[in-house]
């Protein structure tokens, strides 16, 4: 049993130069990663690109802050992507307030996603950020899919968590775990069920120390899980074992 980043974006410009050799690392050391769309366009790659990798899933989806413009055009083709091989999820989508753009338009695009997600009985990959108290409300009220879905990248305290883990989401966990002022995120991962953490990267972004300030990436995921491991106090190849068993159950 192995490693596995249950969120990247390989895609993106930031491998352009050495995709390959990135992804031959991640094929030795990972037995899965599910690469997330961040776009329309980004997402129709993301199809395309998982047929071809073996341990490689996808979802496909349109982040909260690429919502203006979306029509209900381009919600009927994200809705005909997330019917393809291999696309496990409907997402990155969700509310994120941190920069102002238009929430209206926010929450009409991540409807319209939980919709999609609903119909087509696949998890949502959330991404919230400066309104988790907006997204925890919406979702209450929100007709959502049996197998709901997981707060990516979840930051917030563990009153947040339970909160979200209470209507029965997994809680995404990735590089800030490791940063030494982060107290509070360890209060999260130590307080959260074991079966309710999925491990990810979210590379390019967020790397775990000791790689702070670089590009990120999906065999670091590893520092992660050492994290985690040592906040439950639990032999690494148990925690190996434990995420994967959480991927499957949500993802397949
Ligand atoms: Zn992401």
């Amino acid at each position: 049993m192995n490693f596995i980043d249950t969120h990247c974006h390989l895609l993106f410009s930031n491998y352009d130069d050495d995709r390959e050799e990135v992804l031959k690392k991640v094929n030795k050391e990972l037995d899965l990663f599910i690469e997330i769309g961040g776009d329309l366009d980004n997402s129709k790659k993301v199809v395309e690109f998982v047929k071809n990798q073996p341990k490689a899933f996808g979802s496909v989806g349109i982040h909260p802050s690429d919502s203006e413009g979306v029509d209900n055009k381009d919600l009927e083709e994200l809705e005909k992507l997330a019917q393809s091989e291999k696309i496990v999820a409907v997402g990155e989508t969700g509310l994120d307030f941190y920069w102002e753009t238009n929430k209206q338009t926010q929450y009409k695009i991540f409807d319209a996603q939980v919709s999609i997600a609903k119909k087509l009985n696949k998890p949502i990959v959330l991404h919230i950020r400066d309104a988790y108290n907006e997204a925890y409300e919406f979702l209450k009220k929100s007709n959502l899919p049996s197998k709901l879905g997981v707060v990516h990248c979840f930051s917030d305290t563990w009153e947040t968590a339970k909160k979200f883990l209470d209507l029965g989401f997994y809680i995404g966990i990735d590089g800030p775990i490791t940063y030494s002022k982060n107290s509070e995120l360890r209060k999260v991962v130590q307080q959260a069920p074991l079966d309710r953490i999925l491990p990810e990267t979210d590379s390019p972004f967020l790397p775990p120390v000791p790689f702070r300030g670089k590009r990120n990436m999906p065999v670091y995921v590893k520092y992660i899980y050492e994290k985690i491991a040592e906040i439950k106090n639990i032999d690494i190849e148990e925690l190996k074992k434990q995420m994967y068993f959480n991927a499957r159950t949500l993802f397949f």
